[in-house]
């Protein structure tokens, strides 16, 4: 079955209220197996509505409408069905009696404008809305099933469950859906695409697509099947696909961020670390102690944003500051190196770069971080490794990144393995 789904209101066009309602419905109808194929937005502008009335009943079996059947002038989705319908408004007694009902157990006198939310098109059916005075309206044109049901989420909700839910599921084919997110960091999106190649192939079951989102790429994995065995089988063979073109590449899964993995792999291999942060003024530390426990495995960070700090705090030499750059591989290796040394931790990580706006340079354009990281090797002798990356975006991605890139190269070194960018 597909669907289309409406939201009307003038608050949605107007940017004032999100449209959560039509994410909302996907989703519930998405996992009983229905394609969704468009989302559309209107504004309390009656011709509009009817045209896309118009067009959904011609292309798609379900359409879901949310908003515009409140008791005000504004709310016209009635009159736009009625008018595509081609038959007049009627009062519906049954709700008419609810809505006495309904403002008599209130103690006050039913507002003349109400009695609009009791009128449906001649030949649709009323809806009862458990959750307040619209009652919600489903029709048929052609061979589209129309569900209205009021804008107020609590309401649309309740409808949903109490009218679109029961037809949906025994029609819907009770296909399983599962669905799955594999998340990389520090790839573009087109060569992580250009990996997984025919996997990524429209119309293949379960799907791949990729979506980025703070600097991740994810990779979404959807299989739809009639039964959950099958699903779990399919979503399990195209991961290990995923697996063997991208192998660590891919940090975690769905919700899981990088610094999770990052603290689940000091926990299991018992090593403790510290950080010196210039540009990233302690995102890096506050990364690495927004995860419960974190005291087992984060022992103290260093804010040196100042060089002066460098060098009075980690004994980074003016020197070497005035000769390289503050933002410089030289003055992120001494950072690094003194914070292990300082915090007496396993490693060190170190971070120093231009956040901007201000403050680039032809040589050091904004985007310029260089990050540090002093480790022991097993033989106790301090070893560090330095790089210099360019992030694009503003202030607030620079330093994001800056932080995330830090966690990815501690990763990188925890798990032993070649940083592959
Ligand atoms: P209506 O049924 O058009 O009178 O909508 C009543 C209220 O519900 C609006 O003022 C909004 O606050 C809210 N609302 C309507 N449509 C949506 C939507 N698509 N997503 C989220 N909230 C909505
Ligand atoms: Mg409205």
């Amino acid at each position: 079955m597909n669907a289309y789904i409406l939201s009307v209101g003038d608050e949605l066009v107007l940017g004032q209220t999100v449209d959560t309602n039509s994410a909302w419905i996907s989703a519930q109808l998405s996992s009983m197996g229905c394609d969704i194929l468009a989302h559309k937005t209107i504004g309390d502008d009656q011709l509009m509505i009817e045209a896309a009335i118009r067009e959904a009943t011609a292309s798609v079996e379900l359409l879901i409408i949310s908003g515009g059947i409140g008791p005000t002038e504004d709310d016209l989705t009635r009159q736009a069905l009625g008018t595509v319908l081609n038959t007049p408004l009627e009062l519906n007694d049954a709700w008419m009696a609810r809505l006495d009902e309904f403002f008599k157990a209130r103690g006050r006198k039913m507002p003349e404008t109400n009695k609009i939310q009791a009128m449906i098109p001649r030949g649709a059916t009323m809806l009862d809305n458990p959750a307040g005075t619209a009652a919600g309206i489903r029709a048929k044109i052609g061979g589209c099933e129309i569900f209205s049901v009021p804008g107020v989420p609590k309401e649309m909700k309740a409808m949903f469950e109490a009218h679109i839910r029961p037809y949906v599921k025994p029609l819907a084919g009770g296909a399983v859906i599962l669905q799955k997110k594999l998340n990389t960091f520090g790839l573009g999106e087109s060569w992580v695409a250009e990996q997984l190649g025919d996997l990524m192939k429209r119309g293949r079951n379960p799907s791949v697509g990729t979506t980025v989102a703070g600097g991740m790429v994810s990779l979404r994995l959807n299989a739809r099947f009639e039964s959950l065995e099958r699903a779990e089988h399919e979503m399990q063979q195209t991961e290990a696909a995923c697996q063997t073109k991208l192998g660590e590449m891919i940090f975690s899964e769905n919700d899981t961020s990088l610094a999770d993995v990052v603290a689940d792999l000091l926990k299991e291999k018992r090593v403790q670390v510290a950080t010196a942060e210039s540009c990233t003024g302690g995102l890096l530390a506050k990364m690495l102690t927004d995860i419960p426990g974190s005291s087992s495995y984060f022992k103290t960070g260093f804010v040196t944003y100042s060089n002066q700090a460098k060098y009075e705090r980690l004994g980074v030499s003016m020197e070497v500051i005035n000769l390289y750059g503050a933002v410089s591989e030289n003055v992120v290796e001494a950072m690094a190196r003194a914070a292990l040394r300082l915090a007496k931790s396993h490693v060190a990580l170190s971070i120093s770069g231009i956040a901007g706006p201000d403050g680039g340079s032809p040589a050091k354009p904004v985007g310029t971080v260089c990050i540090g990281m002093a480790f022991q090797s097993p033989d106790r002798i301090v070893q560090a490794v330095t790089r210099t990356f360019n992030f694009p975006g503003d202030r607030e991605m620079v330093r994001d990144r800056s932080a995330k890139m830090a966690l990815a190269m501690l990763r990188y070194h925890l798990l032993d393995k070649k940083m592959p960018f």
